[in-house]
């Protein structure tokens, strides 16, 4: 999928060999690969990707699971997050294909839109299927395979008797049970920063997913101009924000991996306004000038406070 993951584990179990769990984790990865990455020409998404056809479509119910959480998102961002936004993440540079010296026109722009809208594709449950309003519909699950890749290496992890593990595929982490201090596993929350890396504060995060996105990592410069790979479907352009990152901390890093992409793209206005409403656990890093000002919503405070307790 284009980017790097990391697994520690913690008092394994007698008789599981690191390399044994390596290929495991490493199959498991596999398979997500093969179900919803972009950048694999022969996964389940390409393949459904380069069919044009409008009919109902039949899917994996893993594939299923990941569009509809896609979908869920959607709606719940009132479409700032969209999976059907690939034709312009491709434009822009950010998708499989070589990024492009010169930025896309106002026409190419204009077209890809017209491809865009979560709206125009149909989900249904059983059994799977996808129906695609128009025959060059592109999806891009990557604001979401951080975590479904977390996720499925997790359950790999468990099934094969490890309790003390933390995953982390790019930003999106999983940790379960006790580091190799025995202390809860501490993440860290960087500074949204493009040059350097510092930390901005530590979370423990136990038995929990935890996701940040920002536009310090991920991003082109042209004439001197910052364009981050998060694009808003409303302009069809890369995000301008004073929002440097999003931080997200959940149950499953699916979800928390979609969320704190939709927060970015929502912005520091809509995404404190969304997290507060729903009640969800978010932390969120504004520029303010030459000062970076952070804070968590009301259900963040409170894991904060709970996860103190002993
Ligand atoms: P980050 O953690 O920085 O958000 P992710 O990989 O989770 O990074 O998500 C960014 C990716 O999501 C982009 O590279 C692009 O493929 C896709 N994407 C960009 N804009 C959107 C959007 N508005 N809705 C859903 N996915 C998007
Ligand atoms: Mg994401």
């Amino acid at each position: 999928m284009g980017t790097y993951y990391s697994v520690k584990v913690a008092r394994p179990p007698a008789g599981l060999s690191a390399e044994t769990l390596r290929l495991q984790v490493e199959s498991a990865l596999d398979q997500v690969i093969g179900e919803i990455s972009t950048y694999e020409p022969t996964s389940e998404l390409s393949r459904l990707n380069r069919d044009s056809s409008t009919d109902w479509i039949p899917i994996s119910p893993n594939l299923h699971a990941v569009i509809a959480e896609g979908q869920r998102i959607a709606a719940l961002s009132d479409g700032a997050f969209d999976i059907t936004i690939g034709p312009l993440v491709n434009l822009w540079g950010f998708g499989p294909e070589a990024r492009p010296d010169e930025l896309p026109t106002q026409e190419a722009i204009q077209a890809a839109r017209a491809r865009v809208g979560w709206r125009k594709l149909e989900l249904r449950a059983s059994p799977p299927a996808v129906r695609k309003a128009r025959g060059d519909l592109y999806i891009d699950l990557s604001a979401l395979g951080e975590g479904v890749g977390a996720d499925r290496v997790a359950t790999e992890l468990e099934t094969q008797g490890v309790g003390d593990y933390m995953v982390a595929v790019a930003g999106t982490i999983r940790a379960k049970g006790r580091n190799a201090k025995d202390q809860p596993w501490a993440i860290a929350i960087e500074e949204p920063l493009p040059d350097q890396r510092s930390v901005h504060r530590l979370v423990p995060v136990s038995d929990r997913a935890i996701s940040t996105s920002g536009d310090y990592r991920n991003f082109f410069v042209k004439d001197g101009k910052r364009y981050s790979h998060e694009i808003d479907p409303g302009t069809g352009a890369p995000i301008e924000r004073h929002l440097g990152s999003a931080t997200v901390v959940g149950e499953r890093a699916m979800v928390v991996d979609g969320l704190a992409t939709a927060f970015m793209v929502l912005g520091e206005q809509r995404g404190p306004a969304l997290a507060t409403d729903q009640g969800l656990a978010a932390y969120f890093i504004v520029r303010e000038g030459e000062t970076l000002r952070g804070f968590g919503s009301p259900a963040f405070e409170d894991y904060l406070t709970r996860s103190r307790q002993p």
